[in-house]
């Protein structure tokens, strides 16, 4: 009766900071998603939140289940969970979806199947969102990297477009 396990679906594992509460989702998740809503950004403190979507069944805490705490949110409904000893957020149940769970992509250890090419309330992405601009180092700050300022930049290509032309001419 060993043959179950050659058929059943692959899992990937994730924990919370402090390791107290741990979890595993069979493979591959439904979906992964950017979500640039307020509630989102405040819940996690930071700029945006990142999920990975998958079916409840295919989803199972494996240790720490008393350590998680809810707060429902009072206007949507919608319930987070938390690990009440380091305060990291691990499940998100919108009420609209309720077979649905979504995971912080950040908490697992491997890939999940799916790559978060999906955005929910870009209207509400903020300007301060790093979208992928160039940066170069900071000098003096090892480790630490800058957007390149406009001014610099402009230079730089006036520059390079000047170089280009004497090469042309
Ligand atoms: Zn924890």
């Amino acid at each position: 009766m060993k043959s179950w396990k050659l058929t059943s679906s692959p899992v990937v594992t994730g924990q919370c900071l402090c390791g107290a509460v741990r979890f595993e989702m069979e493979y591959p998740a439904f979906w992964a998603w950017h979500d640039h809503s307020r509630a989102s950004r405040l819940a996690h403190g930071a700029v945006y939140a990142t999920y990975v979507g998958t079916w409840r069944k295919r989803f199972r805490i494996t240790a720490g289940e008393r350590q998680i705490n809810r707060f429902e949110e009072k206007e949507t409904g919608a319930v987070r969970s938390f690990c009440r000893r380091c305060g990291t957020r691990l499940i998100y149940e919108r009420t609209r979806s309720r077979h649905m769970i979504n995971i912080p992509r950040a908490l697992f250890q491997s890939r999940t199947g799916r790559q978060p090419i999906y955005h929910i309330a870009i209207e509400e992405m903020q300007d301060w969102a790093h979208a992928g601009e160039p940066l170069v180092p900071l000098k003096g700050y090892p480790g630490v990297f800058c957007r390149r300022s406009k001014k610099k930049r402009r230079r730089q290509e006036a520059r390079l477009s000047a170089s280009i032309r004497s090469r042309c001419s």
